[in-house]
């Protein structure tokens, strides 16, 4: 049995690589520096690899993606330019980066404790509301930094936490696909997310900021400790919907056993005014995070599980569309 390490990690753990001015080698099969394994994951845009530097024998990870038309590649270019501002224990690293004929490769950081949800679901884990907290203040630490670099990660869900390893309790935060750089004077406007996961300014196409982000915390936080998605309906419109109302409850039973500070902690989040949201540095000081005394009783994993294997089933479903689409447009020969 697994009782997740209920201590915050101490001290960082060395990063396998130091820090890489990365800039993006044009023309160059990745297959010449690296060699490929075995698949590591998908997400909507592309296939990760786990790979071994030739040179090094470093142990990576590959995240390649078709790139058919200009912007493609321009949306992996800004990805390679905002990753090289992100430099901090909580976020995946950049390694390399290629760009070869309609395909571009980036190269990171290889994370082997899988998915955050998938490992905490595990028979042999136990899972209480303390160590959502180690979860959730590693997270806020992590989306403070990049907030602090200007950046918006925009796609912050369960899939994207990764566990470091598989019994240790830190995480990191990957995929930068979304991001972007915000300038708090302009207006910015998105139409991309996740339903479950984006906050009613997105849903509304009106401006978003840094609080955006902050709303996807406080969905995940309320994931986390229930196991219930709090505006997920049928389908995606009505998800929609509920999110654009911002109404949710802690009715369910699986809250009773849920303490009020946390509650209090996900309501400052999910607040549908955007500029009323707690910033990740005031998560990081709310009680439930900074001093209180948090319950260490076993939480009831039910709901969780039964969410993790829901979304098992739609990345299954993702991932033949994504087959489907990438087959006509991608030259097996180039991976
Ligand atoms: P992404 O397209 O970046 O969302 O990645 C798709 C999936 O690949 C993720 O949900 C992870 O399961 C896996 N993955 C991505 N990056 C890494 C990494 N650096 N190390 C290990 N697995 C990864």
């Amino acid at each position: 049995m697994i009782k997740v390490d209920e201590n915050d990690p101490v001290g960082e753990v060395q990063l396998s690589f130091p820090y890489r001015d990365v800039q993006i080698k044009r023309g160059l099969d990745p297959k010449e520096e690296y060699d490929l394994q075995e698949e590591l994951g998908r997400g909507k845009f592309g296939i990760v690899y786990r790979c071994t530097e030739k040179t090094s024998n470093l142990c990576l990870a590959a995240k390649y993606i078709t790139c058919p038309k200009k912007e493609d590649r321009r949306n992996v270019e800004r990805e390679v330019d905002i990753m090289r501002s992100l430099q901090h224990p909580r976020l995946i690293q950049l390694y390399d980066a290629f760009e070869n004929g309609k395909v571009m490769c980036v190269i990171l950081e290889l994370i082997e404790g899988g998915e955050l949800f998938e490992r905490v679901i595990d028979d042999d884990f136990i899972l209480t509301e303390k160590s959502c907290t180690i979860f959730m203040r590693q997270i806020c630490e992590g989306v403070d930094f990049i907030h602090k670099q200007r950046i918006l990660h925009l796609d912050m869900k369960p899939e994207n936490i990764l566990c470091l390893t598989k019994t240790g309790n830190r995480i990191k935060i990957i995929d930068f696909g979304l991001a972007r750089r915000f300038d708090p004077d302009k207006k910015l406007q998105v139409l991309f997310g996740t339903p479950e996961f984006v906050a009613p300014e997105v849903v509304n196409y009106d401006a978003i900021g840094y609080g955006t982000d902050m709303w996807s915390v406080g969905v995940i936080c309320y994931v986390l400790l229930s196991g219930l998605s709090p505006f997920m309906g049928a389908t995606d419109p009505q998800t929609m919907a509920n999110v654009t109302i911002a109404k949710y409850d802690f009715d369910d039973e699986a809250f009773n056993e849920i303490s009020d500070t946390a509650k209090d902690f996900i309501r400052k989040l999910l607040l549908k005014d955007m500029t009323t949201r707690m910033t990740a540095q005031q998560a990081l000081h709310h009680p439930w995070l900074s001093d209180v005394v948090v319950p260490e009783m076993e939480l009831d994993r039910t709901n969780l599980k039964k969410y993790v294997i829901r979304r098992r089933w739609r990345k299954a479903i993702n991932t033949i569309i994504a087959l489907k689409r990438m087959g006509a447009e991608i030259d097996t020969n180039l991976i």
